[in-house]
């Protein structure tokens, strides 16, 4: 116990300073009855420095790509504020959110949903064409990453996610049919992409997964 001789206090865990009146402990320390924060916050700082490197490492790319091709200066800052407030997002999720996993998977889901509205909104063909695909892309190889890490509690906690993903990614390819796509073959591609993964969740987690919608429909 550390004893605080102004407040006549004793404190447990390694305090230097009495937190009521600042002035010096003394004696031995004793257990903390919480646990070490390093434990939480460890792997969480080590996430968030590795995102902020890819995204570091993507504003370069963008940066540099948007110069070599002469792309619009206001696209090009739109683009790296789009970046940057992604950026923010994430690294809050990863710093403060209790399961930042499913704040990151809900994040995701909203980027093919953002494009959709954007393309109905715009009715620019590079949205089905890139953007969809790419985002819808993205967040399926996200999703077959956090299955091969988490495995059975992927299925348990996040596969409600990789199914509006694979619903995400088929889109593009649906919106071909009405002909809105007039470059299609992301769209195809995204669709594949899609399709393997529903037949990897259907072979390898169909039991689990059944067993997962029951439980979510019953709810
Ligand atoms: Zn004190």
């Amino acid at each position: 116990m550390r004893h605080c001789p102004a407040c006549n206090i004793d404190f447990t865990g390694p305090l230097a300073r009495c937190p009521l009146c600042q002035s010096a402990l003394s004696g031995p320390a004793s257990p903390s009855p919480f646990p070490e924060q390093n434990r939480y916050l460890r792997p969480r700082r080590l996430a968030a420095a590795i995102v902020l490197f890819v995204f570091g490492v993507g504003t370069l790319l963008l940066v540099f790509l948007g110069t070599l091709f002469a792309m619009p200066i206001d696209m090009l800052m739109a683009s790296c504020v789009t970046l940057v407030v992604a950026w923010l997002v994430t690294n809050n999720a990863i710093v403060h959110a209790p399961d930042p996993l499913r704040v990151l998977c809900r994040l995701l889901l909203v980027l093919p949903l953002v494009a959709l509205i954007w393309f109905i909104a715009t009715r620019q063909a590079v949205v089905p064409e890139f953007v969809m695909p790419i985002a819808s892309m993205v967040t399926l190889a996200f999703d077959v990453v956090l299955w091969i890490v988490l495995r059975r509690r992927f299925v348990e906690r996040y596969a409600k996610y990789a199914l509006m993903t694979i619903v995400l990614a088929l889109l593009p390819w649906a919106m071909t049919w009405f002909g809105v796509v007039p470059w299609d073959l992301l769209a195809r591609i995204s669709a594949l992409c899609a399709a393997i993964v529903l037949l990897a969740l259907l072979v390898f987690a169909g039991r689990a997964l059944s067993a997962e919608s029951r439980r979510l429909f019953a709810a």
